[in-house]
Order: structure tokens, then C-alpha cells, then sequence
């Protein structure tokens, strides 16, 4: 007897090759091929804007059909074809090397596996709209499964066969297996499922839950106020490792990967600031549900998994996102108006000591995300402006400016262009036509100042209007001098060197180690970089001793005056409250 999943047109099955060798093995049968068939791997995971060419780590192609061998022609990178006939199913198989921890692409050892569609399961081209089942066989007796993908014939463990309504939906639904914790809560009435993998024994698992649910319902609330969300339920998978920070949206699920210190730990009162940043990161997934899943630039209509996809609107769908992930775990108090004010202050002195904003509008950052955001390096602060903390920013302007004039609030923006929209594709050109209709004015001004352009942001005027002072401190040595190190183990590395800062006119650059330096006379070893205030004392005037490329430097270098960077705190509590603790 043939099950369902069986006869789906287009079925996956995923095993072990490997454990040790990191290897899946994956087959897919494809009922009614074309003749030739072409197949690919996609290069790119929606939500995460760099071509990282999964190919690479797919081998050991091979495909058949009525038991005999059919040929298979490579086109390019990741497009093949295979040479069969369209009378008989096709049986494609192959192995994919999976050892990378993030949550982008696909993991496989002894403790756990992780995967992505777009990492293992090729597209069968003409096919994408039907059905696409899929198979998972667990790898080790005792591990669970657990994907947002529904179920269609699964074993109590979560393992047997999912079936995706299409190709879309099958990468959109990544699968966590290992030994899981698993708890659950409802939030708008609906069921939600958090999955935890490396958990070590404090883990505090029944105040995630609490925590999160409460966040999901600020969420919720924010976008349909009483009625239901969008989906039949929602699936966090949380990886939680030694060190590290991450989260991929999708439509049902989210996952993310954390630092195991960030869990919330049994018998703690407060929360750490790492677990706050879990919080954060919670909200963040959570609220791309609706902004970016469905909501979403009018370029993802359709996804073209095999190039770069361009959009001018990251600000908004990265931004905003950020702007409200705070801000949700404020109004549903997970945190208070102080925290949330000192979460602020990190984003605004972010932005303001990155001289790259006088460079970059948040439009072409969001444009250029596929070659400059993902692909980092020493002349990024200088060249780029992030369109996650400006964006926050400039979504923080707009509330701010729409709570002033009276007229409505972001909230009421954000609900209305879901509706202009049926929460699907969206251009600049809805947002600033909701603005007008709610605002009661053109907003024409302010998205060609703050969207398009590199001018200041009108932040402290707004914060003044909402009762919240900006307080001007003295800055951290590194600010004053205009760049960014890496200390360790003795020695000073120079990371950064920011557009017209003393630094630069001294001549220090990227790589540099700075060994030390002669003042009045007398010469120095510098250990880390706060020893040089040490030394010089009054005096301003100083020699730096560099090595670069091994060769021994000296650079004259003028210590500026103190430079300030912002603290914000609350002067006018009631307007604070007023802006932090209610939607409308
Ligand atoms: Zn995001």
C-alpha cells in the first residue's frame, strides 16, 4: 500500500549518510518529469540578503530512472539537467555536507541536526507550484523532530512525512531534530511551540514560555488588536550554544541560535541583560511574521532563488522590525521604561558613530545589502549605515512626529498598510500614501530627509517633545580618537580607522598593531589602549609607535578634546509613558 506522501508529485526523503562525516543523504523522486528535467539549489535563504552558493556542499549527484542511470548535465554552479524521459518517475539523489551552526544553512553531528530546504532539497523546475512532500528518517533512536511544515504521516517523535503545499513553502519550514526540550503556550488562541537545543541543566524553560507568550501577545495585538494572527500555529526552534546570536524569520517559525549564558537560569530574579537580548531577538522573529513574511517588498512577490533580490525597502521590513521588537517587550512589560531608554541609547549612538551615514541613506543600504551589510569589513563604518539601527531610528521618527501632531500613531500606519496591501507586496509608494491618508499631511518631505537622505535625524527635538532628555557624556577613548580596536593578551590591534577622526590624520590604519608611545620624552608599551591617557596626561601632543607589515612606524598624533556620546533618560515620566506603554 502506497501512502500519500508516497505519490506526492514531488518527495524528498532525508536520512543520515553520515554523522561523523556531517553528510545527509537525500532522494527525490519526481513523479512525472519533464524530459530533459532541470533541477536546482537555490543560492541565496529569503531573509538573509548574500549569495552563499549552497551548491558548494552538495555532491555525489546521481539520478535514475526504471533502475537504470540516467545522464546528468551540470548547466552552471547550481542548475542541472537530467537526460531521462517524462514517461517514468525520476529518482534523484545525492549527499550534502552540513556543518555550519548558524541558521542559515544545514548542521549534522551526533548531538543534533538542523536544515534548511534551500541548503538540501533541489527545485524541480516546472513543478514548484505542486505539492512537495517530505520525508525525514531520524538519524538516532532517541532524538525528536520539529519543523512548522504540516504533518501528513509522523511517528510521535515528529519523524515520517511533512507535505508542503509548494516549493516555497517546503524551504520555508526548516527542521530541528536532536534531544529537544519542548513546551508550549497559546497566544491570540492559537497554539505556539518553543523547541530548545543545548540547553544545559539551569535552564529555566517554564519562564521562557511565560516570557515569550507574553511578547507573542503584544505582537499580535499590535497588528489585528482582539482578532486572531494569520496562521494555525507558530514554532520557535532555539539552538543555544557556547557563544552566539541569531535569527531567521519565517511564515509559521522562526530559527534562532543563542549564547547558552542568555537563557533564563532557575531561581533568577532579574533578567540578565543577555536574556533581555534573547527577548529582543524573540520580538524581532516574532514580528516578521506579518512584516516581511507577509507583509513584504513588492520585489519578493515571487522569490528568484537563483540571483541576488534586490530592494530599496530593508529600512522598512528590517527597521521597523527593530524599532518594535523593544519596544513590544516594554508595552508588555517584560521590561521597563528605564531599560528600554538604555536598549535606545545603544541603537542612537550606534548610528551617530558611524560616519558612514553622511555616505549611505537607509534606501541604498537596503539596495546594497548583498554586497556591503553581509559582506563586512574594515571600511564598513566609513561606507555603510545599518538599515537595522537607522531604520529603528527612522521608524522611531515617525511614531514620534505622528504622536505629536495628534493625529494617529505608527501602530495605526503599520495595521492600515497591512490592510492597503491584503499583507502581501508593498512599495514605498503605500507607505507614504497611508501616512498621508492617517497623518492628515504629505510625509513626502520626511521620507526623502530620513529615508533617501544623509542628513541628522530630527531625534533630539522629538525626544524633547516626549519628555525623554538627551544627556551628552564623555565618550570612551576609542570614540575620541576615531577608531576601533581588539584587545588581547597585551597587545592593541587597530580594527577601524573612522573618516576623519584623529586617527586617521595620524595615519593609523586597519591591521596596525599599536605597540606604544613617546610622550614628553619617554617612551611607552601600551597593553590596551585606556593606558595611553595614563602616559600622556596633559599633554596632547604624542608619537604613536605602530607595526605594520613588520615594519616599526612613528606617527604624530593630536589627542582631541573629550568627545560626548548619548545617554537618554527619562525627564517628563508621564509623556515617556504616554509614547512607551500604549499603542493606539
Ligand atoms: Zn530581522
Amino acid at each position: 500500500m502506497s501512502t500519500p506522501a508516497a505519490t506526492a508529485a514531488i518527495h524528498y526523503r532525508v536520512e543520515a549518510a553520515d554523522l561523523h562525516a556531517h553528510l545527509y543523504r537525500v532522494t527525490l523522486t519526481i513523479a512525472q518529469p519533464a524530459a530533459p528535467q532541470r533541477l536546482s539549489l537555490p543560492v541565496w535563504i529569503p531573509g538573509s540578503y548574500l549569495v552563499r552558493e549552497f551548491s558548494r556542499n552538495l555532491q555525489r549527484l546521481a539520478a535514475r530512472q526504471d533502475g537504470k542511470p540516467v545522464a546528468l548535465r551540470q548547466l552552471d554552479k547550481c542548475n542541472w539537467q537530467a537526460e531521462g524521459v517524462a514517461s517514468s518517475p525520476l529518482e534523484v539523489s545525492y549527499e550534502v555536507y552540513a556543518f555550519d551552526n548558524s541558521v542559515r544553512t544545514a548542521w549534522l553531528d551526533t548531538e543534533r541536526g538542523f536544515f534548511n530546504g534551500t541548503s538540501l532539497c533541489l527545485r524541480v523546475h516546472g513543478q514548484e507550484k505542486n505539492p512537495h512532500a517530505l520525508e525525514i528518517v531520524s538519524p538516532v533512536p532517541a532524538w525528536e523532530a520539529a519543523t512548522g511544515l504540516p504533518a501528513l504521516k509522523v511517528n510521535k517523535r515528529g519523524f515520517g512525512s511533512y507535505l508542503a503545499a509548494d516549493y516555497d513553502e517546503l524551504v520555508d519550514c526548516p527542521v530541528e531534530m536532536g534531544r529537544l526540550w519542548s513546551g508550549e503556550f497559546k497566544a491570540g488562541g492559537v497554539p505556539h511551540r518553543f523547541v530548545v537545543a543545548g540547553a544545559s541543566a539551569s535552564f529555566d524553560g517554564e519562564r521562557l514560555l511565560a516570557d515569550a507568550q507574553k511578547a507573542c501577545e503584544a505582537g499580535i495585538r499590535l497588528w489585528h488588536e482582539r482578532k486572531k494572527p494569520p496562521f494555525k500555529s507558530y514554532l520557535f526552534l532555539l539552538n543555544a550554544v557556547a557563544d552566539n546570536y541569531g535569527g531567521l524569520e519565517h511564515r509559521n517559525s522562526t530559527a534562532l541560535i543563542c549564547s547558552r549564558s542568555d537563557l533564563p537560569r532557575r531561581g533568577e530574579v532579574r533578567a540578565s541583560e543577555g536574556y533581555t537580548t534573547l527577548l529582543g531577538l524573540i520580538s524581532h522573529e516574532y514580528f516578521h511574521t506579518w512584516n516581511v513574511k507577509r507583509l513584504r517588498p513588492a520585489e519578493f512577490t515571487r522569490y528568484d532563488y537563483g540571483a541576488e533580490n534586490y530592494t530599496q525597502l530593508l529600512w522598512f521590513f528590517e527597521g521597523f522590525t527593530s524599532y518594535y521588537d523593544d519596544l513590544l517587550l516594554r508595552r508588555c512589560g517584560l521590561i521597563d521604561d528605564a531599560t528600554y531608554l538604555r536598549l535606545l541609547t545603544k541603537t542612537a549612538n550606534q548610528v551617530l558613530q558611524a560616519p558612514g551615514r553622511e555616505v549611505q541613506s537607509v534606501a541604498q543600504a537596503s539596495f546594497d545589502a548583498w554586497v556591503k551589510y553581509y559582506r563586512q569589513d574594515e571600511n564598513t563604518p566609513n561606507a555603510t549605515i545599518s538599515y537595522y539601527t537607522k531604520g529603528a531610528l527612522v521608524a522611531l521618527c515617525f511614531d514620534l512626529t505622528l504622536r505629536r501632531e495628534g493625529n494617529t500613531t505608527l501602530d495605526a500606519v503599520m495595521r492600515a498598510l497591512r490592510a492597503r496591501c491584503k499583507a502581501g507586496p508593498m512599495t514605498e509608494a503605500d507607505f507614504a500614501a497611508v501616512l498621508k491618508e492617517l497623518g492628515g499631511r504629505s510625509f513626502a518631505r520626511e521620507i526623502a530627509a530620513w529615508v533617501h537622505g544623509t542628513r541628522e535625524l530630527p531625534l533630539k527635538d522629538l525626544f524633547a517633545a516626549h519628555g525623554v532628555n538627551v544627556n551628552e557624556d564623555p565618550a570612551q577613548l576609542q570614540q575620541r580618537l576615531g577608531l576601533r580596536t581588539a584587545e588581547a593578551g597585551g597587545s592593541v590591534v587597530v580594527k577601524n580607522v573612522l573618516r576623519g577622526g584623529a586617527a586617521e590624520q595620524a595615519g593609523l590604519a586597519a591591521g596596525d598593531e599599536w605597540l606604544g608611545v613617546e610622550v614628553a620624552g619617554q617612551g611607552w608599551r601600551l597593553a590596551k589602549l585606556d593606558d595611553l591617557l595614563l602616559y600622556a596626561g596633559e599633554h596632547r601632543k604624542l608619537t604613536a609607535l605602530i607595526a605594520r607589515d613588520r615594519r616599526l612606524l612613528r606617527l604624530e598624533l593630536t589627542l582631541p578634546a573629550a568627545a560626548t556620546t548619548w545617554r537618554l533618560s527619562i525627564g517628563d515620566a508621564a509623556r515617556v509613558q504616554a509614547w512607551l506603554a500604549h499603542g493606539a
